[in-house]
């Protein structure tokens, strides 16, 4: 057997790591971790830690680690079937059962669903439906997409240039001409003090307009959004704000996306974000919780009033051009039918709901009042605290001076991990599905704990 430091230079030597400098990470000098097994809420790895995973890997494993149940239906689906493709009609029991349970579940008004394999990748879907539709409508100027400022939607061309975040766009010559930005929906960063929430929602609403208005309604396609923003800060949208974005898009004839790749499955206390918020999406986007990551797999589910036209137009021009060798996986299908089953089985979508209340409140109640906490957010099983250099003036830490991530690090060191949000210094937590009161007072005492030592 490898010796850790034999298994960390190989590592080093040969192995390009997703969302990591690259030359420190090199050099040795940037955070290197070998994860070896999971069990509940919790990772083990190969120095010897047991941490408590306050963020479920990428928010995506919801059922917890080291479930048998999923487990034993991959290897049962490996060992009967391990691929076959969904071209051309083929498909697998597997990924037909699943495609009645995802259809079962999914909020009213879903005609269809296409499977992938992770969300950039259904999001990419998406944009191409929405093309092909106006298409097929005769109107081939309308294909513009709107996304916001601090959206995440991916990382490949189309989705990381929808993905409203600078890192994702700067040095690859992102965005793409198609996709343009609209002001992020995050009260805490109001441009005026004094807005009330339904005046910044107004706020938004009119900087939607306004964009509207000077792109030309007849060249924007579609409007995507996550229910919550995730990625770009873990932020609930202020009161009114679907219902009022839905209005200005429903007069434009304007297509919804809704993003629902964290949201899916529970994480917001109610199967989807769409059911949370009262949104009404023509498409709607899943990966992660789908098959809690335990396999990869995604999945694209297209509401009637899309579903409606690219049938006919399928009818008239042939087959849909649009497919991946390992759409519907038998292997993902069959980790997802076992997840679904577990979510139901365990009460997993209520216990998000219950259990992520509890983290919240015991969060606001632990940290709220500290003098570098501006505030304490969330909804269902995600929670965030946004760190400020001073309360009064909501006035922000200098990104360089990296205070969150630092205080990500002091809590590592104390066994339980959350994550460093990308812009702005901001503690994200997502954890399992399961976690349980005590696991959520754990990860409370241990961020207290921690801003208590990085900013006193
Ligand atoms: N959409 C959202 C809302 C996401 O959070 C993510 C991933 N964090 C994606 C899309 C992209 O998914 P993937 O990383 O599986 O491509």
């Amino acid at each position: 057997m490898l010796t850790n430091d034999e298994l960390a230079k190989w590592d080093r030597e040969n192995f390009m790591h997703p969302s990591t400098h690259l030359a420190q990470f090199a050099r040795g000098e940037a955070p290197q971790r070998i994860v070896t097994g999971g069990e509940g809420c919790h990772i083990t790895d190969r120095d010897g830690n047991r941490l408590l995973d306050g963020f479920a890997g990428l928010y995506c494993v919801n059922v917890g680690y080291g479930r048998k149940q999923i487990a034993d239906a991959i290897a049962k689906q490996a060992h009967e079937l391990a691929y076959y493709h969904a071209y051309a009609g083929h498909g697998s029991e597997a990924s037909i059962t699943l495609a009645k349970m995802v259809m079962d579940r999914a909020p009213a008004g879903m005609a269809r669903v296409y499977f992938g394999l992770g969300g950039s990748d259904a999001n990419e879907t998406n944009v191409k439906l929405v093309w092909y539709y106006n298409n097929i409508l005769n109107r081939p100027q309308k294909k513009k997409i709107i996304s916001r400022w601090r959206g995440y939607h991916g990382s490949g061309l189309v989705t990381g240039s929808l993905t409203g975040l600078e890192l994702f766009h700067k040095k690859f010559d992102l965005p793409l001409a198609q996709v343009i930005h609209t002001e992020a929906p995050y009260y805490f960063r109001r441009p005026d003090a004094a807005m009330s929430e339904a005046d910044f929602t107004a706020h938004c609403v009119e900087r939607l307009e306004a964009l509207i208005e000077a792109e030309g309604a007849d060249t924007i396609a579609a409007f995507i959004g996550e229910p919550i923003l995730g990625t770009g800060g873990i932020v609930p949208p202020p009161a009114g704000y679907w219902e009022a974005i839905q209005k200005v898009l429903a007069r434009h004839d304007i297509l919804l996306i809704a993003d629902e790749v964290v949201t899916g499955f529970g994480r917001l206390g109610t199967m989807f974000g769409s059911d949370h918020y009262g949104m009404k999406p023509d498409l709607i986007t899943c990966a992660k919780g789908l098959t809690s990551a335990y396999a990869p797999l995604s999945a694209t589910i297209v509401g009637e009033r899309m579903w409606t036209v690219l049938e006919q137009g399928t009818d008239e021009n042939g087959v849909l051009g649009h497919g991946w060798t390992y759409s519907a996986h038998p292997i993902g299908a069959a980790a997802g039918i076992a997840n679904l089953e577990l979510i139901d089985e365990l009460g997993l979508v209520g216990n998000a709901g219950r259990v992520g209340a509890y983290l919240n409140r015991r969060m606001a109640e632990a940290v709220g009042a500290h003098a570098h906490v501006g505030e304490v957010r969330g909804e269902g099983m995600l929670c965030a605290v946004e760190l400020v250099a001073d309360r009064e003036a909501r006035r922000f830490f200098d990104a360089s001076e990296g205070k969150g991530a630092k205080v990500v690090a002091a809590m590592l060191k104390r066994g339980v991990i959350a994550r460093a949000m990308p812009q702005g210094d901001i503690l994200g937590f997502a954890p399992p599905l399961c976690l349980t009161e005590a696991e959520a007072d754990r990860i409370v005492a241990v961020t207290a704990e921690a801003l208590a030592e990085v900013l006193g």
